[in-house]
């Protein structure tokens, strides 16, 4: 019996491959959902959300897609297409509402909250190399999710907060931002590949690594980028050191995260740490 059970662990252990730890699920505008597309033991199948592609990894013995919903998506039912050797499939899930909060940030520096036409200019010129950054789709059969945060800091704004500054709605807040002493480090937080580098009007100094299939992030406001466009990173190493360039009100990182060419919450990524983070700011005002 024993030795049964010995047989049939070593069995599945050989069946399983271990994706890491998956992002925690959260179905709503700004979340990931996880839904199950098919057997490991088939080819993997191409997954589709709103015409974009989906990431898909092996969890245990099925292949697991994790879609990124939009933040304006309405609560609803929705559907991924999922394609396979034996055709194509639907599957509906459904996307809850959130409420996220509102965020009221006062800006010094105006030209950041109404630009100028030279500053409109760039702004329009610098979507460019950030789009095409951003469509970035490798093959990569091995992704890893299992992020660790890209600083050691505090918490100072998260993700999904209704922004106005100076009193003006803006944006939502695109990503987690974590703060920290200019100058510290900033780490890979998974293995990836540096898709490109720049200095953008509103990101600042900016890296954007590529992790595989649509998973994508974003460091931005960086004092020194101390990586180069094609290389290869391993989980961290360090991209660069925190800073306060393009629209900050002090230094810290903003960090985006993307599935399927959308902005979802970093702290899915590292939600084990997010109380450490969080803590750290009983100690501020
Ligand atoms: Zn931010």
């Amino acid at each position: 019996m024993f030795k049964k059970t010995i047989m049939f662990c070593l069995l599945s252990a050989a069946l399983t491959v271990w994706a890491g730890k998956l992002p925690e699920q959260l179905p709503v505008p700004g979340g990931i959902v996880e839904l199950a597309a098919g057997d490991a033991s088939d080819p993997a199948p191409k997954v589709f959300f709103q015409d974009r592609r989906v990431l898909v990894i092996q969890q245990d013995q099925q292949w697991l897609a994790l879609v990124g919903i939009p933040l304006n998506t309405r609560p609803g039912e929705y559907q991924i297409d999922i394609v396979n050797s034996r055709g194509s499939s639907r599957m509906r899930f459904t996307i809850a509402d959130k409420e996220y909060p509102a965020q009221y940030i006062t800006i010094k520096n105006k030209r950041m909250v109404n630009p100028n036409p030279d500053d409109l200019k760039r702004i329009k010129a610098d979507r460019i190399p950030i789009g095409k950054a951003l469509r970035t789709w490798t093959e990569r059969q091995q992704v890893a999710t299992d992020f660790i945060p890209p600083v050691d800091g505090r918490l100072s704004s998260l993700f999904g907060l209704k922004r106005f500054f100076n009193n003006q709605p803006r944006n939502p807040h695109s990503g987690l931002d974590i703060t920290a002493p200019a100058g510290t480090p900033i780490k890979a937080p998974a293995d990836a590949v540096v898709i490109d580098t720049g200095n953008y009007y509103y990101n600042g100094n900016t890296v954007f690594l590529d992790h595989g299939q649509g998973l994508i992030t974003g460091y931005f406001h960086m004092t020194e980028i101390k990586v180069k466009a094609g290389q290869k990173v391993r989980q961290g190493d360090i991209l660069g050191t925190v800073g306060e360039t393009g629209r900050v009100t002090g230094p810290h990182l903003h960090w985006n995260v993307y599935l399927n060419r959308t902005k979802v919450d970093p702290a899915l990524f590292i939600a084990e740490y997010m109380p450490i983070l969080a803590a750290r700011n009983k100690d501020r005002p």
